[in-house]
């Protein structure tokens, strides 16, 4: 008989038939009922068996215990769910020792410990629930891309290009590195390795989205991204997934409405297709807020966050605002940052959070940054100051999109590389899209892992990526 997926069954009413269904066992009472989840949805089918089944076979389901169950579906007689499955014949499939599975042994794992075990962790509530809704949101961007006719272009993972990264960039080569090729003044010669050139994993796709702009008009990458920053925090990893769309014809606003467009859609995508796994997150989430102390708990649970986002505007304000914000401020006034607050600096994540959390309490697109602390791509405002940069700020994680409106004046481009060491020569094929049609353009990156932090409310980006990779750690 064909399987039957478990979220089939209990999405429905219908009973008194015969299925298939396989998973595995949560767990096992009275010798009696079983709970199976087969991954198709948050909850689990409860299977009973006939109190004259077979005794090995009752010893055998265990907690991790892999099943195929042959059986009617009925009206349940207890309470919690509609329907379940009165058993005719329960084969195991893969047995589970109850004595050293890792979930078993915990009876409420923490999410530490579940980091620790995350090959098994997609087999808990919280995780099954969290990759549900990662995919829902995986599908929900490319959806609203295609859905606009955008193309969706694959860039390069490899690249030889420098300009972005400066540093935290993963080497790609397959030099021996007890014994590599020398130049004549002692350097690496890099005319050997496998590209004949020196090459690293991609620290964006954007400059390579701006190529197909100049074709498409409309193009987006979704893909990963690699940077070797030594930064441990809860908001970064040495590989995540970003989407970035790059749109000809484009300026700053017509950026901001995007990004704000994309954002909106599809959490409200995530909320209408993947609600049971929302409503246990946010039960995950109270339960967690209430550990803390009464004055830094959130106002609002997950859903309510997620619908007040859908349902007000972005703030939309200039760097120059913000810092004035900041500078106002009593948490600055009673020096409460830890950072100082001035002119020039590169916002710290406290400052973003403050305007979001504190002042505003709610998404804020912060525009018109400093020259300085941008890319040299970014277009410069007429001030001769400031770049029309555009990030976007959300509440619990700070930066969530960076963007800018890009320098398509050949003249001002190439004097900024200059001014900031970057090779122009090496880059022409970039400066090409400049000399042969250029059209003013904009995009912005957004990066997928702090989108499913800021939707499942999650608070450490390690768990919202099946298999983590950051400093140290590269496990699985
Ligand atoms: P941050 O200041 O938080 O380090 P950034 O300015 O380096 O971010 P961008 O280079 O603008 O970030 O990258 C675009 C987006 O990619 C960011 O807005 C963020 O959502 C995401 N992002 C950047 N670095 C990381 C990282 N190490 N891990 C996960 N996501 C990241
Ligand atoms: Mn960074």
């Amino acid at each position: 008989m064909q399987r039957t997926k478990i979220k089939e069954i209990l999405q429905s009413d219908k009973c008194d038939y015969q299925v298939n269904v396989k998973g595995w066992v949560r767990s096992f009472r009275n010798n009696q009922f079983i709970a199976l989840n087969d991954g198709s949805c948050m909850g689990n089918l409860q299977v009973v068996i006939g109190l004259d089944a077979d005794e090995q076979l009752i010893k055998g389901i265990n907690n991790g215990v892999s099943i195929s169950v042959d059986g009617m579906v009925i009206a349940s007689q207890g309470k919690g769910q509609k329907v379940e499955i009165k058993a005719d014949a329960v084969t195991i499939l893969g047995e589970c020792d109850p004595e050293k599975f890792p979930l078993q042994l915990k009876n409420r794992p923490s999410l530490e410990y579940l980091r620790e075990i995350a090959h098994l962790r997609f087999r808990t509530n919280t995780f099954g629930a969290v990759f549900r809704v990662r995919h829902t949101l995986a599908y929900a961007i490319h959806k609203f891309f295609n859905d606009r006719g955008f193309v969706y272009l694959h860039t390069p993972i490899v690249t030889a290009s420098d300009a972005e990264g400066a540093g935290e960039m993963f080497r790609v080569s397959t030099l021996p590195f007890d014994n590599p090729p020398r130049n004549e003044d002692g350097t690496i010669n890099f005319k050997e390795d496998f590209f004949g050139r020196a090459t690293n994993l991609t620290v964006s796709g954007q400059l390579e989205a701006e190529l197909g702009a100049m074709a498409f008009s409309e193009v987006y990458t979704f893909g990963p991204t690699f940077r070797a920053e030594n930064s441990n925090t809860a908001r970064h990893l040495a590989e995540f997934w970003m989407i970035e769309p790059e749109v000809a014809f484009n300026d700053i606003y017509d950026n901001m409405d995007l990004a704000e467009d994309l954002l909106k859609f599809v959490i409200s995508y995530a909320l209408e297709h993947n609600r049971e796994d929302l409503d246990f997150l946010a039960t995950r989430l109270a339960d967690e807020e209430k550990q803390k102390p009464m004055n830094e708990r959130s106002e609002m649970g997950l859903i309510e966050k997620l619908e007040f986002v859908l349902n007000n505007k972005f703030e939309r304000i200039t760097y120059t605002e913000a810092i004035d914000i900041l500078l106002d401020s009593t948490a600055y006034k009673k020096k409460k940052f830890q950072y100082d607050v001035k002119w020039g600096i590169d916002m710290q994540s406290e400052h973003e959070r403050y305007l979001v959390e504190k002042h505003f309490k709610k998404p804020v697109i912060v525009t018109g940054y400093p020259k300085e602390i941008k890319a040299f791509y970014m277009r410069q405002n007429d001030d001769g100051k400031t770049v029309a940069a555009m990030d976007i700020l959300a509440p619990g994680i700070g930066e969530i999109v960076g963007g800018s409106q890009r320098e398509e004046r050949l003249d001002k481009l190439t004097q900024r590389m200059e001014e900031m060491h970057i090779p122009t020569e090496e880059m022409y094929w970039y400066l090409d899209t400049r000399r042969f049609g250029g059209v003013p353009h904009a995009g912005f990156g957004l990066g997928f892992e702090r989108m499913v932090l800021f939707v499942t409310g999650m608070t450490n980006i390690r768990d919202v990526i099946p298999f983590p990779r950051t400093p140290k750690n590269a496990e699985f």
